[in-house]
């Protein structure tokens, strides 16, 4: 149970300015040059809950880069749209390995560990560009219902930016599609791939975006079936082992909430029943999630007793 009769808007406050307090550690993710333009010293905390209330302190009413937050859209569309075939395509366990490694593809056939590093992702970006006539128009579309906003846009800079520096991600579609994994055509698919990691969003849309996941799938103030209540189980049982890149199982130990960074600085974290935080700041840890993100989610956390297990 939640710790109840707590000014929380005070306590995300606080949060803030403690992490803002301390003393500088980090790197502004820059293997995408574009990424790299980003103010380092933002800082952001939302609160969204399955009441429909929505608390917030700091940046959280500035855009930044989603990047891989996309891939928990991108997969809730993909199993709405084909089923539980998605499953022989992708698998769900943990890769212990970065984000953006192939290795594991060679060994595994072309099937991607699971939908959250990048090689998943790229699948399910297959899925979608093959199943939709007009794939990045229905993701954004999604986003914008999601939100309640058709003030969402894709950041043009870094999706130039993601187009010339993804070799890598181009070399795992190719090696997908050898596979016979990847069914599209590889260019069509990247193009999917890189406009959903280029959409820019705030805190405040992104936490109350994803409450569907901490409420079975429903949509809380408008009751909208999002995704079925065991979709949404799946989506939170792969983030608790795999989203928050190779410190999933650290992040599981102390803080023990499903949840997914992105090397734009963002982490959400839901809390099943009770709501979705999202933090944000660009200063990245060497495993790549967002330093003072990963702070102040745990004294959330820690203070309002949200752990899942
Ligand atoms: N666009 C990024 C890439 O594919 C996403 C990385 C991330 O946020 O993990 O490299």
């Amino acid at each position: 149970t939640v710790k109840q009769g707590f000014e929380i808007e005070p306590f995300l406050q606080q949060l803030v300015g403690e992490a803002r307090a301390l003393p500088v550690s980090g790197k502004v993710a820059d293997y995408i040059p574009a990424l790299a333009q980003v103010n380092p010293d933002k800082v952001g905390l939302a609160l969204a809950t399955v009441e429909g209330k929505l608390y917030s302190a700091g940046d959280s009413t500035t855009e930044f880069s989603i990047q891989s937050l996309s891939k928990i859209l991108g997969l809730v569309m993909a199993m709405n749209r084909i089923g539980d075939s998605l499953w022989q395509r992708v698998h769900m366990e943990p890769s212990g390995l970065p984000f953006n490694s192939i290795v594991q593809l060679e060994y595994e056939h072309g099937i991607p560990r699971n939908p959250f590093i990048n090689a998943g992702a790229i699948l399910i970006a297959d899925v979608l560009a093959s199943h939709y006539s007009a794939s990045r128009q229905a993701f954004i579309s999604f986003i914008r219902k999601l939100a309640g906003s058709d003030q969402i846009f894709v950041d043009e800079d870094v999706l130039q930016s993601e187009k010339q520096h993804g070799s890598r991600n181009a070399a795992m579609a190719y090696l997908m599609k050898s596979f016979g994994n990847v069914e599209g055509d590889v260019d069509r698919v990247l193009d999917h791939y890189f406009y959903q990691c280029s959409v820019n969003m705030t805190c405040e849309q992104l936490a109350s975006s994803l409450t569907f996941l901490a409420n079975r799938g429903l949509q809380p103030v408008t009751q909208r079936v999002i995704c079925s209540r065991r979709d949404a189980h799946r989506v939170n049982a792969i983030l608790s082992t795999s989203g928050m890149y190779d410190q999933s199982g650290e992040f599981a130990f102390t803080v023990g909430l499903p949840a997914k960074s992105g090397v734009g600085g963002g982490i959400v974290a839901i809390v099943p029943g009770y709501g979705v935080i999202c933090a944000w700041s660009p200063r990245l840890n060497h495993f790549g999630n967002s330093c003072l993100g990963m702070h102040m989610i745990t004294g959330l956390a820690e203070q309002l007793g949200l752990s899942v297990y």
